[in-house]
This record gives structure tokens, C-alpha cells and sequence, in this order.
């Protein structure tokens, strides 16, 4: 018998991909909830393995940047320098109101971000943290960008 998650994760893949995805992931200065959520999304109940979604060790070679956090200065170089990191084509996910816009932390002293003050941000992921089943949509949309752009070259 399938969960109320599995239901809502069929249901978000309309279609097969061409190759598997790999992500890199970063922490840009979160509280760890939202990267707790990632972990959740790779964990037995989510399982995104199983649609070739991986998280890899280095950004040069990730299709994929997974961030989360509002950009603290101390991260604002480290941030970058990932990014420059990647090959082409590759997306950004935002994961995290912190992320997406500073949320309790915006106008801080110590914030450079939200992220798309730094980086081109491709999907926001919105949530306190987000639920696994949107940070995965999140990454089917980030992988359907791909797609077209490979299309279209
Ligand atoms: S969005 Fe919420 S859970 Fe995620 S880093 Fe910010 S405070 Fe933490």
C-alpha cells in the first residue's frame, strides 16, 4: 500500500528523464532544517536514488546546485566559487524561505543574500523548512530546464 508521499511523488513525475541527475549540496549559513529535509528526501521513505537523483561530493560533478541558507558573508566567496565550479548546463535550487528571501533573518548585518542576489536562481523551494515530496518536484523542475536546454543547443 503506497503513503499519502509516494502518492504526491508519482504524481509530480509526469514523464521519464533522459540520464540520472547528480547534485551537489550547500549550506550557505541554514539552521540545518532544510538540509535535514534533504536528508529525508535520500532516506528509505523517499528514496530518490531510485529515480536517479544522486547527491555527489564535488560541485564538478553535479548537473545540480541544492542550497540552502540565507547567505551569511562568511559563505558569500564559497558560494561562488561552487557555482564557478560546475559545468555547463547546470541549475540552482533555492531550498528554504531563508534561502528565497532572508525570512526572519532579511536585512540582517551579517546576510550578503537572499540567494538570487548571488547566484541565478532556476527553482525556489518555499517552505520552513519544505516537505521532501516539494524539495523533489523542486528537482524535477530543476531537471526538466536541463532537458530543454540540451534540446535547444
Ligand atoms: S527556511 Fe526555516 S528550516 Fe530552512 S534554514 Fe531557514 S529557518 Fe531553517
Amino acid at each position: 500500500m503506497q503513503t499519502r508521499g509516494e502518492c504526491v511523488i508519482v504524481k509530480g513525475l509526469t514523464k521519464s528523464f533522459k540520464k540520472a541527475l547528480w547534485v551537489y549540496h550547500i549550506n550557505s549559513g541554514s539552521c540545518n532544517g532544510c538540509d535535514i529535509e534533504i536528508i529525508a528526501s535520500l532516506c528509505p521513505r523517499y528514496d530518490i536514488e531510485r529515480f536517479g537523483i544522486k547527491l555527489v561530493g564535488s560541485p564538478r560533478h553535479a548537473d545540480v546546485l541544492l542550497i540552502t541558507g540565507p547567505v551569511s558573508r562568511q559563505m558569500v566567496d564559497k558560494v561562488k566559487r561552487t557555482y564557478e565550479q560546475m559545468p555547463d548546463p547546470k541549475a540552482v535550487i533555492c531550498v528554504g524561505n531563508c534561502g528565497n528571501t532572508g525570512d526572519v533573518f532579511y536585512e540582517s548585518y551579517n546576510l550578503v543574500g537572499p540567494v538570487d542576489k548571488i547566484l541565478p536562481v532556476d527553482v525556489y523551494v518555499i517552505g520552513c523548512p519544505p516537505r521532501p515530496e516539494n524539495i523533489i518536484h523542486g528537482i524535477t523542475k530543476a531537471w526538466e530546464k536541463l532537458e530543454t536546454l540540451e534540446a535547444t543547443a
